[in-house]
């Protein structure tokens, strides 16, 4: 299950919610539960193959496959693009600050919202 998940997070490429993904498979099997997939979501995400989007609650496939990186995403509010970046510099300071205090990070996402190159260039014609 969890592979099939995956395969349609890749294939769709932008986020989805734990719904859309279930609608997607249910195509092939018609019995496949919502506890399933969160089974599933639960698993990647503890895999660092799928990231969550607090603030879309979606979903989205790691584009990185850098197990232990702060993935940083670009959300554009125009169109929906997402798109992962990744900064050593900032996992590293992020982990720094949290250990001070002696808090154990599980898992971080930085969200940056706005708007895409293409979608400002519409807005703003040169
Ligand atoms: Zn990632
Ligand atoms: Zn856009």
């Amino acid at each position: 299950m969890q592979a099939e998940v995956l395969a349609v997070l890749r294939k769709c490429g932008s986020p989805m919610s734990a719904y859309e993904v279930l609608d997607r498979l249910r195509d092939g099997n018609p019995r496949l539960a919502p506890p399933t997939i969160y089974r599933a979501l639960a698993a990647l995400i503890e895999g660092g193959r799928v990231h969550r989007l607090e603030s879309l609650k979606a979903f989205v496939a790691c584009r990185c496959e850098q197990h232990g990186h702060v993935p940083i995403f670009s959300i554009c509010e125009a169109c929906g693009t997402v798109e992962e970046a990744v900064s050593r510099r900032i996992t590293n300071e992020l982990s720094r600050i949290a250990g001070q205090s002696g808090f154990a990070p599980a898992r971080h996402v930085i969200e940056v919202h706005g708007q895409c190159a293409r979608c400002e260039a519409k807005e703003a014609p040169a």
